[in-house]
C-alpha cells in the first residue's frame, strides 16, 4: 500500500534496522524502542489487521517470533519478553500494518504494561459469553 511506512520498509524505500527477513515476514528493530532490543514482526504484504494475513504468513511469523526473542535477549541480556499486537485503533494499533512486537524485559526495567480485571457479574454471565463466543469461532 503506496502510504503504508511498513510497505515502505518492506520494500526498501525507507531504512530500517533490519533483523530478519524471509519469502513471507521481516523483522526490524523499533524505531522507538520500549527496552533496546525491541523489534518488530511484519508481513511482507500489506494488511491492516493480523486477521486478515494468510494462516501460513501468521504460522511464519509465530515461527520465527520465539527464535528472535531467544537472539534478542541473548544480545541484551534480558531474562524474558513480552509479545504484543495491537488490532484496531481502541486497542493501540497506530501502523495500519499488522506487527508483532518483541519487547525484551528484564527485571525491574520499570516497563507497566496495563493490567486490570473486569469481572463478571455471575457465573451465568460468563458462561453465556463462553457459549457465544464457542459458536463464533470459525476453526
Ligand atoms: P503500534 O502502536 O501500531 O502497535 O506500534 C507501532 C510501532 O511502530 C511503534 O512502536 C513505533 O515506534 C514503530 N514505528 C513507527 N514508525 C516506524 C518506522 O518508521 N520505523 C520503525 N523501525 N519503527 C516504526
Ligand atoms: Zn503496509
Amino acid at each position: 500500500m503506496k502510504d503504508c511506512i511498513f510497505c515502505k520498509i518492506v520494500a526498501g524505500e525507507i531504512p530500517a534496522d533490519r533483523i530478519y527477513e524471509d519469502d513471507m515476514i521481516l523483522v526490524f528493530l523499533d524505531i522507538a524502542p520500549i527496552n533496546k532490543g525491541h523489534a518488530l514482526v511484519v508481513p511482507r504484504g500489506h494488511h491492516h489487521s493480523i486477521c486478515s494475513v494468510p494462516s501460513d504468513i501468521r504460522a511464519r511469523m509465530m515461527e520465527r517470533a520465539p527464535e528472535i526473542a531467544i537472539a534478542i535477549m541473548r544480545a541484551t541480556g534480558a531474562d524474558g519478553f513480552n509479545f504484543m499486537l495491537s488490532n484496531g485503533t481502541c486497542a493501540g494499533q497506530i501502523v495500519p500494518h499488522a506487527h508483532l512486537h518483541i519487547i525484551p524485559r528484564s527485571p525491574a526495567d520499570g516497563v507497566v504494561l496495563p493490567a486490570r480485571s473486569v469481572p463478571y457479574e455471575n457465573a451465568d454471565e460468563k458462561h453465556e459469553m463462553l457459549a457465544k463466543i464457542r459458536e463464533r469461532l470459525a476453526v
